[in-house]
């Protein structure tokens, strides 16, 4: 068995690294362990688990290995400890489904602002993300620049998506996230006669456009406060390989990331929303 000589040097290696005692020396298992500082990043638990467990396993296997869980927080009655993380440009099969299994993973929830023309091609996944309890919004049916277009495609681009959505998810979308945030008083308009209260945010990751997993979660530990809405793109690998940087970071933090139907339970169609608090009443 010569082949497992390079694994066992490897397994001694990673021992002496990681500082695993030879000799059990007192019973005090329970000292507490050092503060925990802010690297929650650095979970210590990469142990080489496909050890060939012929090692006579004296040790006192004192590694509960259960993540360091302080205790999830939960939302304010106020939901001033909320913070509302968004996707635009879904629902797309490989991206936007590995998302929600993060959020399932860790019983939080999202908002996705879904183009019409992806929700008429994956109803499935559009389902999907209603059914595991996500808010659906719309984000316009071809993702156009509205204010470049006449009203009538305006209305259009809101109705049909609204109608999308609803015949394929049962929900009646009441909020609208402009394609490039891009908006003006006639996209408004249209929003509310759409029934829609429009969405911008005040932490924008810029995830689609440096595509960098480590960036975007910092940008969102960063920036965001209680009543944030931040803005992502479901349908980049990157974005999803942030996600669970960005959840676990924000409980540590205290924040709990929520639905914007949770943030704004009842938000006014044709207004425009920054963040839970700050938003420009319709006016025309
Ligand atoms: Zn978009």
């Amino acid at each position: 068995m010569n082949f497992l000589q390079p694994v066992f040097a490897t397994l001694a290696a990673l021992a002496l690294l990681l500082g695993i005692p030879g000799q059990s020396s007192s019973s005090s298992s329970s000292r507490p362990a050092p503060a925990p500082t802010t690297t929650a990043t650095s979970a210590p638990s990469t142990e080489p688990s496909s050890a060939p467990s012929t090692e006579p396993s004296s040790e006192p296997s004192s590694e509960p290995s259960t993540e360091p869980a302080a205790p999830a927080p939960t939302p304010a009655a106020d939901c001033s400890n909320c913070v509302a993380l968004t996707y635009d440009d879904g629902p797309m099969p490989g991206t936007t489904d590995a998302i929600l299994d993060i959020y399932a993973s860790r019983g939080v929830k999202a908002s996705f602002f879904m183009i019409g023309q992806n929700v008429a091609e994956h109803p499935e996944l559009a389902r999907r993300v209603k059914d595991e309890g996500h808010t659906v919004g719309n984000h316009s049916y071809n993702h156009l620049r509205l204010p470049e277009h006449p009203d009538k495609k305006i209305w259009n681009e809101l109705f049909a998506t609204n109608w999308e959505i609803q015949e394929q998810t049962g929900v009646e979308a009441k909020w609208m996230r402009p394609p490039y945030t891009d908006y003006d008083g006639r996209v408004t308009e249209a929003s509310r006669d759409a029934g829609l209260s429009v969405t911008a945010w005040d932490v924008d990751t810029a995830d689609w456009e440096h595509k960098n997993p480590e960036r975007t979660c910092k940008t969102v530990l960063d920036q965001a406060k209680g009543g944030s809405i931040v803005v992502m793109h479901d349908v980049h690998k990157e974005t999803v390989a942030s996600t669970e940087c960005i959840i676990d970071g924000l409980l540590a933090k205290g924040l709990v990331p929520v639905t914007l139907d949770q943030l704004v339970p009842n938000p006014t169609p044709g207004t425009v929303y920054r963040t839970r608090t700050d938003f420009d009443a319709f006016s025309n």
